[in-house]
């Protein structure tokens, strides 16, 4: 077990911690291979730093893991919102088509022989319409995204 097969991450953490009882083999792995023991000291300094940051809270691990969980469960949820919210506005413009689709003719009708003016007037409320829709997902999306960067910050700093 030289350099066939290096020590986990895992392992190297677990062994810093103390959390293994038998630990005579990752002792003579780090003895033989100076990668390893590299990892090791550079892994002494980040669970120092945290330790002093947070001197009776989590290891670096736990917290590590909850923090990752939350920014999964955030992405999940704001996919599921995004989905809910296509979902409903397809379905709305499906309903209206179809309820609206006996008097397409007549609006075709208006469309055509009428006044320019009405139809810049309703072209001109549709892109208002759509532009204001466009500006709130975008809106919304990035106090999203600035929540979920938020979280990834936190147990890092
Ligand atoms: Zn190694």
């Amino acid at each position: 077990m030289k350099n066939s097969s290096h020590l986990s991450d895992e392992a190297l953490q677990s062994y810093l911690l103390k959390e293994i009882q038998d630990d005579s083999l990752i002792v003579e792995h780090l003895e033989a291979c100076s990668k390893c023991q590299k990892r090791l000291e550079e892994y002494q300094v980040v669970i120092k730093n945290v330790q002093k940051i947070e001197p009776e809270g989590f290891t670096f691990d736990v917290s590590a893991l909850v923090m990752n969980t939350v920014t999964v469960y955030e992405k999940r949820k704001s996919r599921r919102q995004e989905f809910a919210f296509w979902g409903v506005l397809i379905l709305l413009v499906l309903g209206i088509s179809f309820f609206s689709l006996p008097f397409l003719p007549a609006v075709f009708k208006l469309f055509f022989s009428g006044s320019g003016l009405i139809t810049l007037l309703a072209i001109g409320v549709g892109l208002g319409v759509f532009l204001f829709l466009l500006t709130d997902i975008i809106r919304q999306n990035q106090v999203k995204e600035g929540k979920i960067f938020k979280n990834n910050l936190q147990p890092m700093s």
